[in-house]
């Protein structure tokens, strides 16, 4: 005789967005069901994929590209799905998407950076999601405007939705060359702090915007204990409709991720602490001894200050200033601190000399 459970309901699976380690991967954008299909099955061959992700309505930022194939891909995510058991992601911006997504049973909902800076359309979306248990990433903005980001985080949990995620995708920066958006990781970082309990995962694909520099980005997101990945792969990646020249194919991907090295966020073991310790106290030492530098270089231009004072000279000299800069950058390069950190470092000694300066009576 079969034995029955009294009624117990099975242990419902924690939601995978709060796995440690987190992959999600595929093409920006599905292009035909062949292709879906193709990079879908050689993603779960690499056994390092938890989740398909694809672009079915693609935001461009300029018209005439490749919008997306629409509702119609939907159904090639869900035989991807049926075929390899990877879970699905797909891109949201309007509240149409959210219910074609969902009537085709996507697990994973992500609303796009260009659609996080819009407080009406994350409205939108947030609308059409109340009442579901739809499990919802939201990118940053493109804009480093983190108000926006926490904006489009209270909005869905306004409506009820309580698996959300983060994902980091770097900033748009005018001028730069080294990354298409900057990572300006001060803005994750601080997001982390304000929402310990949301995953957040990294998109090197969109802050490189190349293959060359995927590996580092990826790995920075892992020292700096980020819940996961999502990175674009193509299993043929130079003849995708969009964003070629990110994207990885899937064997690149697997030797990628092959490469991360997870070290531990925090441990006992003795040696590690006694070495921790000792370059802490080090830390310490210099941290007095820089302060009792500074100290003393505020008595030369407080002496300083006084000679002017009593020569009716005025506080602020500005080629002096250029020149103690140029001093500074040129010494600053030579021991390996950047011009950057030369710059906002003289710039704060600065304002204090000059405080003080003033403030000889
Ligand atoms: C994408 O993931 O393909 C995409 C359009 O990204 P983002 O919204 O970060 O630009
Ligand atoms: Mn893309």
């Amino acid at each position: 005789m079969e034995l029955k459970e009294n009624n117990v309901e099975p242990k419902v699976s924690a939601n995978i967005i709060y796995k440690k380690g987190l992959v999600i991967a595929g093409p920006c954008s599905a292009e035909t069901e062949q292709q879906v299909l193709h990079t879908a099955s050689e993603l779960a061959h690499t056994g390092k994929v938890d989740v398909l992700r694809a672009g079915i309505w693609k935001p461009r930022t300029n018209p005439g590209g490749f919008e997306g194939i629409g509702t119609k891909a939907l159904s090639w995510l869900s035989k991807a799905k049926q075929l390899t058991g990877l879970k699905t992601a797909v891109e949201v911006a309007t509240s149409k998407h959210v219910e074609d997504a969902i009537s085709f049973d996507v697990d994973i909902l992500w609303i796009g950076a260009r659609t996080t800076v819009n407080p009406f359309s994350v409205q939108q979306i947030a609308d059409a999601l109340k009442d579901t248990k739809q499990t919802v990433l939201i990118k940053n903005p493109v804009n480093p405007d983190i108000k926006l980001w926490i904006g489009a985080v209270e909005r869905l949990q306004k409506v009820g939705i309580e698996n959300i995620g983060l994902i980091h995708r770097g900033f748009t920066s005018y001028g730069n060359t080294e990354y298409r958006n900057v990572p300006m990781w001060q803005i994750p970082i601080e997001m982390k702090r304000l929402y310990p309990d949301l995953p957040i995962i990294c998109d090197p694909s969109h802050i490189c915007g190349n293959r060359t520099g995927l590996l580092s980005i990826a790995q920075k997101s892992v020292d700096l204990d980020f819940d996961g990945l999502i990175i674009e792969s193509h299993y043929d990646p130079d003849t995708a409709l969009t964003d070629k020249n990110q994207q990885l194919s899937p064997q690149d991907l697997n030797v990628l991720l092959g490469k991360l090295i997870y070290k531990k966020s925090n441990t006992n073991e003795e040696g590690f602490v006694k070495q921790l310790e000792h370059l802490r106290e080090q830390i310490n030492h210099l941290d007095e001894e820089l302060i009792s530098l500074i100290s003393t270089r505020m008595k030369v231009a407080k002496d300083i200050g006084e000679i002017k004072k009593n020569s009716k000279i005025t506080v602020l000299q500005a080629n002096r200033y250029n020149e103690i800069l140029e001093r500074a950058i040129k010494k600053g390069t030579e021991v390996g601190l950047s011009e950057e950190f030369i710059k906002s470092y003289l710039e704060s000694i600065h304002i204090e000399s000059i405080r003080i300066q003033n403030n000889i009576a």
